[in-house]
């Protein structure tokens, strides 16, 4: 089997996510005691945060490249990043690593390529919703058109991200707000809805969606099962 390398912490109520779901997966797949191969490197989020929030992606690309470099030393096979908005850094980072790191909008993509779907809503933060490095690789190398809420939706979607998510609190309003920006992008024409920040999921479950939604923190660790599985 090989060795996950998993880049956590951003938030670690997400990571707690990924280390259950790469379990469940493997042993569904395999059975008994089977159980993941990884190495997980969670960060201290507080410091990260005010650097993205204060514009200071040089800081986070640094540190993300020593932490991927370590785990590439301590014998990971692949990379993966447990957030969405980290993979705006991916370019850089992969530069200095031989392993692959694998991005977690591929994930998204080959899920909504298999339901045929053309056209899909992004909820995220303001950084993953606004800027090119998502929306783009959905476009360009997968034929993905990506419609984003309107300003003050995107706010407020970032705002409960940063402000609850990230924090462990899930609330009713909330839900309430983010399940009427479904229906908005819906009426917009999505077909479909990537929840694309890591803690999404935790509030959002298909239940809530009338057209189907794209959890990539459930896509993401299916992925890389599928790389530990490769012969
Ligand atoms: N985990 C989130 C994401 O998937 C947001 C926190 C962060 O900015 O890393 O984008």
């Amino acid at each position: 089997m090989k060795t996950i390398g998993l880049i956590g912490g951003m938030s670690w109520e997400s990571s707690l996510e990924y280390y259950r779901i790469l379990n469940e997966l493997i042993k569904e797949k395999l059975g008994g005691l089977s159980s993941v191969q990884c190495l997980l490197y969670s960060v201290d989020f507080k410091p990260i945060e005010q650097w993205m929030h204060n514009n200071k992606w040089d800081e986070i690309t640094s540190h993300l490249t020593i932490i991927a470099q370590k785990l590439e030393q301590a014998g990971a096979d692949f990379i993966i990043i447990c957030t969405n908005t980290m993979h705006k850094l991916v370019p850089q980072i992969q530069t200095h690593i031989q392993i692959p790191i694998y991005h977690i909008a591929d994930a998204a993509a080959s899920k909504i390529k298999e339901l045929g779907l053309k056209k899909v809503g992004l909820l995220g933060t303001m950084f993953t919703m606004e800027e090119d490095f998502y929306k783009k690789r959905l476009l360009e190398k997968h034929h993905i058109e990506v419609l984003i809420p309107n300003q003050e939706e995107r706010q407020e979607v970032d705002r409960i991200i940063f402000n609850e998510l990230v924090l462990g609190k899930i609330t009713d309003p909330s839900r309430e707000f983010y399940k009427q920006i479904i229906v908005n992008l819906q009426k917009n024409g999505a077909e479909g809805i990537i929840l694309g920040c890591t803690e999404i999921p935790l509030l959002i479950k298909p239940i809530d969606s009338l057209i189907p939604i794209f959890d990539t923190t459930q896509l993401h660790a299916e992925f890389a099962i599928e790389k530990v599985l490769e012969e």
